[in-house]
């Protein structure tokens, strides 16, 4: 393995000089038979302050090249004496691929642990663009593209070459604190003009001066703009997200969003204002409110009469628990839900603690509140998880579940298809192109963008809503504990009201083998099973 070595001496007279770091991490390397490809050094500066250390920013520099596969430093204190600034280095080597081990303790595998979900989901992409590289080389040591950014300040620093680092910043406590402020409150689940009314009432300046504004908050769902989509908040920087292309006709630049594979999003660890986890629970709410807005505003035209059923039975399921709350009256638990087996009737209550099937000589007439009761008791007591994976495991739900993979992959190739198309086009656009076709085109494309992607959420949310659920002895058990309730006192509106929820149907068939005594059949609304699980 091809190693570089680190070690760094301050004017501090009790630490090892940098020539004695370097001959035992030598040492080291002969043992373990590293090659020593390297050596960078920081000479008279203190532990603190990575950033302006020019010898590891070198090494940043020499690791994106490939130029060796680890690093090998006398002991953590070379890197930094502070300990977040020790984890900031540690999360650029990872990004980079590229391991670092001490003398005094060897492989430091436990600071990878701190490392969490975002940088699971980050590795170093195809970097064979000599300008991206020169950008990504640049992050690495602390310069952010693009403009002026609320929250931090440029400052003025030079690299190890005597060059003005471009982009350097450092965060502006005073705008951090109103940052932190505003994802918390919206992780809460407030609404963006209240956030922004708070913020004007307190006569906080916005990024721009002036009032502060939803949309400067939450940007552009397509171009994944916005304060709150911010990735330097976390501590990341996301570049190459948008195209800019001149218009042939007029001159204008044109900026069209890439794929999301294509952008490159890199570590930069020490200007993170957020906690990961409130930066990543904004996310999720950021995707799931902005898809649901886009569906309400867009969808219903266009919807089929199947769509539109779906949507409203599962707002009404949405809905009941809510309307169940404020309802006190104790009703049956099969109050509504009986049916006659033979006339596919609902039996109804007839008179006090009576009921019947509405056609005349059927044999569910004048049955008694307690004979119904028993037999329903006995009916949803018979759910188990056997019941529950074979509704789930069904050829119902598979096909339903199949239909929706389907259809996720060829929408996911049609947005491809879509965005390439787009892409040739915009290469082919000789100088006598027409503007106003031009911008029927674009607006056209940008539409078909809109509604594959609306498609595709559709798609994943139905796919999710029908997936198998887990935990299934927990579902049971709460189910079980509702029936133990009924057993003892059946209108314990406790379990009524939770229970009515979960039944879909219950069927009362006479048979005649059983001396025309009814049995009940029960169906169960599976998907309310789970969704109560869920709120449980
Ligand atoms: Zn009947």
């Amino acid at each position: 393995m091809h190693v570089a070595i680190y070690a760094r001496h301050s004017t501090d007279k009790q630490e090892t000089s940098t020539q004695d770091q370097i001959r035992r991490c030598r040492e080291y390397c002969s043992v373990k038979g590293y090659h020593v490809a390297d050596v960078f050094f920081d000479e008279g500066i203190s532990g603190s302050h990575l950033a302006n250390r020019p010898g590891i920013g070198a090494l940043l520099v020499a690791a994106l090249d490939g130029k060796f596969e680890g690093v090998i430093a006398e002991d953590l204190s070379r890197i930094s004496r502070d300990q977040a600034d020790t984890a900031n280095f540690f999360k650029k080597m990872v990004f980079l691929g590229v391991p670092v081990e001490t003398v005094s303790d060897g492989l430091n595998n436990e600071l990878h642990i701190d490392l969490k979900s975002t940088m699971n989901a980050l590795y170093l992409k195809d970097l064979s663009d000599k300008t991206h590289r020169g950008v990504v080389a640049a992050v690495l040591r602390g310069g952010v593209p693009g403009g002026q950014l609320y929250g931090y300040d440029l400052v003025h620093a030079l690299d190890e070459f005597g060059e003005p680092i471009r982009g350097k910043r450092k965060v502006n406590e005073e705008q951090a604190i109103i940052i932190r402020e505003i994802f918390e409150y919206y992780a809460e689940g407030r609404k963006l003009k209240h956030i922004c009314d708070d913020l004007n009432r307190q006569g906080i300046d916005s990024p721009k001066g002036g009032k502060w504004a939803p949309s400067s908050l939450v940007g552009s769902f397509v171009r994944q703009t916005g304060m709150l989509r911010q990735t330097l908040y976390n501590g990341f920087v996301t570049f190459n997200k948008l195209q800019y292309r001149k218009h042939p006709e007029n001159g204008k630049r044109l900026s069209i969003v890439r794929p999301e594979k294509e952008w490159i999003t890199v570590p930069i660890p020490e200007l993170a204002i957020l906690k990961e986890e409130t930066f990543l629970k904004v996310q999720k709410a950021l995707d799931e409110r902005s898809s649901m807005h886009m569906q309400r505003k867009l969808i219903p035209a266009v919807m089929t009469d199947e769509e539109r059923r779906d949507k409203s039975i599962r707002r009404s399921r949405e809905w009941r628990p809510n309307q169940a709350v404020g309802n006190k009256r104790a009703n049956a638990v099969f109050g509504g839900k009986l049916y006659c087996g033979e006339h596919d009737q609902k039996i109804t209550a007839t008179y006090a603690k009576h009921y019947s099937c509405p056609v005349k000589g059927c044999a569910n007439r004048n049955l008694h509140y307690d004979e119904v009761i028993k037999l329903v008791l006995d009916a949803i007591a018979n759910l188990d998880e056997a019941k529950i994976v074979e509704h789930f495991e069904g050829d119902e739900l598979r096909n339903i579940r199949a239909h929706h993979t389907q259809e996720i992959a060829r929408l996911t190739a049609q947005l491809e298809d879509l965005r390439a198309g787009m892409n040739k086009v915009i290469d082919a656009l000789g100088p006598d192109a027409r503007s106003n076709e031009i911008r029927v085109f674009f607006d056209d494309k940008a539409e078909q963008i809109q509604r594959t992607k609306l498609d595709l959420a559709h798609h994943k949310r139905a796919l999710a809503d029908n997936a198998s659920p887990r935990k299934l002895d927990a579902i049971v058990q709460h189910h079980q504990k509702l029936i133990a309730k009924l057993a003892v006192w059946s209108r314990d509106s406790e379990a009524v009201i939770p229970m009515r929820q979960i039944i879909k149907r219950l069927t009362l068939t006479s048979s005649p083998d059983d001396l025309g005594k009814p049995t009940c059949h029960a169906d169960f609304d599976f998907l309310a099973i789970i969704a109560k699980s869920q709120t449980t």
